[in-house]
């Protein structure tokens, strides 16, 4: 240390803070890095390399950038995952002495940022934290989550199983950008793996310690000024706790702040939801569609007409989040029902939102102090509308009550009671802030005249001054004669007296020079210095008094951030449903009847994204009826581009909305409660995800095998594709049946593989229904219409005809399909002579003779011989499984 000059010694010290940080040091108007910093900071930011000196004989790398641009440079740095420290000079250079004096004043990291441009307005910026215990065979987790910009903290605490299929739950639900766990946890560890293989997540290795209870607890009881967490709903649960105290000690120790938006801590159970799973969830397109990961196109595209960001959060949270409670979920219908029929109080509601700013996210850069005065106006400005949106709606809600049930929507009166436009802090901020403040908060200028009194006799004595060095001017010219006099001011020498060479001679003997530059000469007088020092002085308190008088008015927005948040939640709620409303009438939705009886039926349901991409009109709806007795397991066949992944995705997606309170693309609908969700699609349709398939497909299957109860709905799409089609089909036939003697789940399956029809004249709950299609002139139309019964025909060279394949081409693959049939039949007969201990209820021979199955399975090979001597029938479905997938690794070892 000794060989480094004062400045790098203070350097190395600051660094030493955060050591995992890049330091941006403060140094004038620049933001210096140095070192290894400098280094990585010019190869991220496409920056040059240079040397800096400190001390004899010694240079280390350097590199900066300007002041004025580093918003920009810390987004770049942030996006690439980075942790980036930011060092401020906390005195005015002009009066240091020594060194300046600087501090790390926030350290930014992906799950912390509070800037704007970092952030997708309606989507939170989850930062969570993850505190594992390991028994026997199970995983306990403790799992908190904060949004720093909004201040919504939660807690929860699950068993997992050892594939952390719930975390896994979690993370796809949350997307978060920061994750912390115990630095004790080995980098090998399948839970580091999860999250760092999780898109846009950095994971950050904490101090174990504060993951203990015993450092947690206090911690959290100190910052929410309570005695127990009893009030959370948390206090038992250890490693909740422990992941939710590692948060708050890294929010604080990076924010350097009291975090007063974070005002309380919410427990939430994952079992008060409807789950639905990392791959439900991409296979159903609810938050992005899976090509192109975009918004658009997904249910929330189609959905998402919220006006505020805090609306656009909250619609997003609750379609992660469906309801399982009636009362709760039916609460939601009575407030989506009411904007659903006063068009006139939806329309003038929706106008007032669209005035409201994200109240949520200026409170929480009020709290980590780095809001200016045009964030503390947009707050007044947002509250300003309250008033108005309260009047609009206390005015309709007693001329109509038209609630479902008769009963007035208690939610939207909640809602509105919680409403508080906080008429004190509205009226100071009003008095205090100029209506157009400047971005800086320390550079004066933000504060109103005749707000506090001795502000208005500092401008006095500043504008006076300023009155005074004009006259002074014209005096002097008038006493030298010398009419190019000026007075000037510049920082560095302060007010001057500037006189052009050739008028020298005119200087009188009281000018006492000050500086000499080419073309003039610069003096002061006596009189002159003590004005500057005046006026410099009351500027410079000027400044100082405005910082303080605005940090005052931020202790009182901080004061009111229980209410202030309250209001915004309301806001958003209101958002919510007024939107729900509008796109049930803007689209033709209905309000589905909630029941707890295990049934779905819908008239007339549509999918909601595939009829918005199609024109008007076109797309077909269909009627549903499922429930766990006789009608317990659809089997949907149909030729490839009938509809039938469509029609099965509908039925979950109905479902889905219904549960969040929303309208439903149908007709009506009665909606029995669902407890979860499964989608499974087969490998085959699913080549995007690049694993290997099959396996996936099956650890999939069997997940679901394990988890679904009798309240579930499984949409089960093309499973058992992925494999070739003997033992594909195999699959799928052992798995309908274990889902409908074992599971009950209601369950659609859509599959091409047409011989599983027959699985209808052995098993009581199923139900065979096939998309209807035509065939015009040796073309097919595809109608859409799902309706009874099997489908008879694979139409798979009809649809070659449909893409256009040469003429000659298609004549050739029916006599080549024709013979296959023949020779398929024949070699079935053989099998059903050789083999009768077959089980009866395994496809029977005279059963199979399906186009798709003849292709490939009377291949010789000793695999498939034991396969076809296989008898299922004495074997649990899962053990037959187990038995179909060992066999198919014997394939793929001797092929
Ligand atoms: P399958 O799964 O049977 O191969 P899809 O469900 O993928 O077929 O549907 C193929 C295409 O058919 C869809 O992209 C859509 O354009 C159209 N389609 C599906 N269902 C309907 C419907 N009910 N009404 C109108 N068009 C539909
Ligand atoms: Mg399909």
């Amino acid at each position: 240390m000794e060989q480094f000059t004062p400045l790098m010694r203070q350097y190395h010290q600051l660094k030493s803070q955060h050591p995992d940080a890049i330091l941006l040091f403060r140094v004038g108007d620049f933001y210096e890095m140095f070192g290894d910093d400098a280094i990585l900071g010019a190869k991220l930011l496409k920056l040059t390399l240079t040397k800096k000196h400190v001390g004899k004989d010694q240079t280390v790398p350097l590199a900066g950038v300007p002041h004025h641009a580093v918003n920009a440079y810390l987004a770049r740095l942030i996006k690439q995952g980075c942790k980036v420290a930011i060092c401020e000079q906390m005195e005015d250079p002009k009066f240091a002495k020594g060194v300046v004096k600087r501090q790390i004043v926030r350290v930014v990291t992906p799950g912390t940022v509070l800037e704007g441009s970092l952030l997708d307005e309606k989507i939170n910026n989850y930062l969570i934290a993850i505190n594992p215990k390991f028994d026997a065979n199970r995983i306990q987790i403790g799992f908190a989550i904060a949004d720093l910009s909004t201040g919504e903290f939660l807690v929860t605490e699950f068993t997992d199983t050892p594939d952390l299929i719930k975390l896994k739950t979690e993370l796809e639900r949350l997307s978060p950008r920061e994750c912390l766990l115990p630095d004790s946890l080995s980098k090998q560890s399948p839970m580091f793996g999860l999250c760092s293989q999780q898109p846009a997540l950095t994971v950050y290795p904490y101090q174990e310690y504060q993951f203990a209870y015993d450092t947690a607890y206090p911690k959290l009881t100190a910052h929410f000024q309570t005695t127990t967490l009893k009030g959370f709903g948390c206090e038992s649960l250890q490693l909740a706790v422990g992941s939710a105290g590692a948060i708050l000690a890294y929010l604080k120790d990076t924010q350097k702040t009291e975090l007063s938006h974070i005002t309380s801590i919410r427990t939430y159970s994952t079992e008060e939801y409807l789950i639905l799973d990392a791959t439900t969830s991409q296979n159903l397109e609810l938050f992005y569609t899976q090509r192109e990961k975009s918004k658009s196109g997904s249910l929330l595209g189609v959905i998402d007409e919220t006006i505020t960001a805090m609306g656009g959060r909250k619609l997003r949270h609750w379609l992660s989040q469906p309801l399982l409670n009636i009362e709760k979920i039916k609460e939601r219908q009575h407030g989506v029902h009411f904007f659903y029929h006063d068009h006139t109080l939806r329309r003038n509601l929706r106008e007032l939102l669209d005035n409201i700013y994200d109240l949520e996210r200026l409170l929480g850069k009020i709290g980590c102090g780095v809001a200016n005065a045009r964030d503390v106006l947009s707050l007044k400005k947002s509250l300003d509308i309250v008033p108005d949106i309260n009047k609009v709606l206390t005015q309709c809600i007693p001329r109509k009550n038209i609630g479902i049930d008769e009963s007035p929507p208690s939610l939207l009166q909640q809602t509105i009671n919680s409403l508080d436009d906080i008429p004190e802090l509205r009226d100071l901020i009003h008095r205090a802030i100029v209506d157009d403040p400047p971005l800086s908060v320390k550079e004066g200028g933000l504060i109103k005249d005749n707000y506090f009194p001795p502000l208005d006799e500092l401008r006095e004595i500043s504008r006076g001054g300023k009155n005074w060095v004009a006259q002074l001017e014209a005096r002097e010219r008038e006493r030298t004669g010398i009419k190019s006099l000026k007075v000037k001011f510049n920082n560095v020498f302060g007010y001057y007296i500037e006189v052009t060479k050739p008028n020298l001679a005119f200087v009188p003997a009281d000018y006492e020079r000050k500086q000499t530059t080419a073309n003039a000469e610069r003096f002061t007088t006596p009189e002159l210095k003590e004005w500057e020092s005046k006026i410099l002085g009351a500027e410079e308190k000027m400044v100082e008094m405005e910082y303080q008088l605005f940090s005052e008015i931020r202790e009182k927005v901080i004061a009111q951030t229980k209410r202030i948040q309250q209001t915004a939640d309301a806001l958003a709620l209101l958002d919510v449903l007024s939107t729900l409303a509008e796109v049930a009438v803007r689209y033709d939705y209905c309000l589905p009847e909630l029941t707890e009886e295990p049934i779905i039926e819908i008239k007339d349901g549509r999918h909601p994204v595939i009829e918005r991409f199609l024109p008007e009109q076109q797309f077909v709806p269909n009627d549903t009826y499922i429930d766990t007795n006789e009608n317990r397991l659809l089997l949907i066949t149909g030729p490839n581009m009938a509809g039938k992944s469509t029609y099965i995705r509908q039925v979950a997606l109905i479902s889905l909305l219904g549960q969040i309170g929303s309208y439903v693309p149908a007709k009506s609908a009665k909606l029995g409660l669902v407890d979860r969700i499964f989608t499974r699609v087969g490998a085959a349709d699913n080549l995007l995800r690049g694993e290997s398939t099959f396996m996936v497909e099956m650890n999939e299957t069997a997940n679901i095998l394990h988890n679904a109860t009798s309240r579930s709905l499984l949409i089960l799409d093309e499973i058992g594709r992925g494999t070739s089609t003997f033992d594909g089909l195999s699959i799928a036939w052992a798995v309908a049946e274990y889902i409908h003697d074992m599971v009950h789940a209601r369950t659609l399956f859509a599959t091409h593989y047409h011989e599983l029809t027959q699985l209808a004249s052995v098993l009581a709950g199923m139900k065979n229904y096939n998309v209807a299609v035509r065939e015009w002139n040796e073309k097919v139309i595809f109608l859409h219409k799902i309706v009874p019964g099997p489908c008879d025909k694979s139409y798979g060279i009809a649809v070659a005809r449909l893409a256009g394949l040469p003429l000659s081409v298609i004549q050739r693959a029916k006599e080549v399909l024709f013979d296959l049939e023949k020779y398929s039949r024949t070699a079935k007969e053989e099998l059903a002579a050789t083999h009768p201990e077959v089980g009866t209820k395994s496809p029977q021979p005279e059963m199979v003779s399906g186009i798709q199955l003849s292709f490939f399975d009377f291949v010789s090979h000793p695999v498939v011989d034991e396969l076809k001597s296989l008898d299922l029938s004495n074997l649990t479905p899962l053990q037959a499984l187990q038995k179909l997938q060992e066999l198919q690794e014997k394939i793929k070892h001797k092929p």
